[in-house]
């Protein structure tokens, strides 16, 4: 099998892994890739957002599948552009994908299917907003509508940092605000892979999205994650499958919008029972880099089978016992103004530990000049391009083992400036 995976970060890192690891994939290509996708993967410079350019791609490569990762281009169109070409595509149509391209779409969805969710108003206009806050008192829940890289949302117990916020989104061309009820309670991530009808759970993660140790700071895209959850209620993802994914997907069908690909669900446990936190129309990052490791079915024939209709054909899922635990090493300034360009090394030496692997995000390879000597990865200094510059992996038997792996790893990478959170996994590896 032939695969065209797109995306830059590090969770088309972790697909491009999974699947290298697949006997029956036979090439792999990414557009346009990362230099740590480059080493498992053919790069194609082609516009991630510019669905001819990858439908042009996949047809001239002769590609089986072409797995979508990131949610900007879902949002553009780029899988309706490589269905049109004839090529079976893992990552929902535009129309699909406004799932997660719009908060109030989603609530719109969620109302209808019956799914449970944090009940929700809707702002287009800025003389609304403190009487919407108010109906909902304190801690405010401020969302922008649109894509937003995770950064959108606002959970603030102060009225005028919530005002500022949904006045900041409203000013945005064609901007609304969704102001909602606080949710309690622990969060958690599950992937569902839908053909459009028929759903297959994956396994459970939990991710950090604050960007300093304690939960403290701002929201960021994650900072780290972890599984499996095993404070998790029992029954849980049964529970999910049946009170949130299937009536979600069957909406999506009667719509005539049918969802293919995999439906994030984030969760929030609360005093009340599951309610959805949001939903996204495609892997997370970084929870995808704790899932796939842990998954022992071979990926690339998952993936086919949601994108051509067969998940009901598909044999039960196997996963491995192990835990997995990644921590994603940031720039300076990240989430805020980042500073690119900071030379990056240690990765050689994380990799060398045992149950430690590093997944590539925002990095580059800057041309080695003339008599450099030093350099990481062939043809250049591998140097820092982005907020979120890698993940590392850990894997163990348990996950305290994992967790050791991964700060182990950490320890040996070398980027100036850069900061993690130190208390990824750390109360559940100790309990
Ligand atoms: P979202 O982009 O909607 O997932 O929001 C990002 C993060 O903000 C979530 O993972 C939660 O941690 C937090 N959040 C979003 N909505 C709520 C809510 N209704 N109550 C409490 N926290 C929330």
């Amino acid at each position: 099998m032939k695969i065209l995976v797109v995306g830059t970060g590090a969770r088309e890192h972790a697909l491009v892994r999974a699947l290298s690891l697949d006997p029956a994939v036979t090439a792999l290509h990414a557009a346009p890739g990362n230099p740590g996708i480059g080493a498992l993967a053919e790069l194609h410079d082609v516009d991630q957002l510019d669905g001819a350019a990858v439908a042009a791609l996949a047809t001239g490569l002769g590609a089986d599948l072409v797995v979508v990762g990131p949610e900007a281009p879902l949002v553009a169109g780029v899988s309706d552009a490589v269905r049109a070409a004839g090529i079976p595509v893992f990552g929902p149509s535009a129309a699909a994908a406004q799932l997660e391209g719009s908060k109030a779409f989603a609530k719109d969805v969620m109302a209808a299917a019956g799914v449970p969710t944090a009940e929700p108003r809707v702002v287009s206009v800025a003389a609304d907003v403190e009487a919407a806050l108010d109906a909902f008192g304190a801690p405010y829940v401020v969302k922008e509508d649109g894509l937003a890289a995770g950064k959108g949302v606002v959970v603030t117990d102060d009225r005028d940092e919530a005002v500022a916020h949904a006045l900041a989104c409203l000013a945005k061309e064609g901007g609304r605000v969704v102001v909602e009820d606080y949710l309690d309670g622990p969060e958690v991530s599950l992937f569902v892979l839908s053909d459009g009808t028929d759903v297959v759970p994956l396994v459970p993660a939990q991710d950090f999205k604050r960007a300093l140790d304690g939960d403290a700071g701002p929201n960021t895209g994650g900072m780290g994650a972890y599984s499996p959850l095993p404070w998790a209620p029992a029954g849980l993802v049964d529970e999910v499958v049946e009170t949130v994914a299937r009536p979600t997907v069957a909406e999506m069908a009667r719509r005539g919008t049918p969802f293919v690909g995999v439906l994030y669900c984030g969760l929030a446990l609360t005093s009340n029972g599951l309610r959805v936190v949001e939903f996204n129309a495609r892997f997370g990052d970084p929870e995808t880099q704790v899932v796939l490791p842990r998954l022992a079915t071979p990926l690339a024939g998952v993936l086919l089978a949601a994108a051509t209709g067969g998940l009901g054909d598909l044999a039960p899922l196997r996963w491995r016992d192990d835990a997995a635990v990644t921590v994603v090493v940031a720039s300076h300034g990240y989430p805020g103004t980042v500073r690119d360009g900071d030379p990056i090394s240690g990765l050689d030496d994380a990799e060398a530990l045992p149950g430690v692997h590093v997944l590539h995000a925002g990095t580059a390879l800057r041309q080695n000049a003339a008599g450099d000597d030093d350099a990481q990865v062939a043809g250049g200094h591998l140097v820092s391009a982005g907020g979120r510059v890698l993940s590392v992996v850990g894997t163990g038997p348990d996950l305290a083992a994992a967790r050791a792996a991964a700060y182990a790893g950490v320890a040996q990478v070398e980027l100036d400036g850069s900061h993690h959170r130190t208390d990824i996994a750390a109360a559940v590896a100790a309990g």
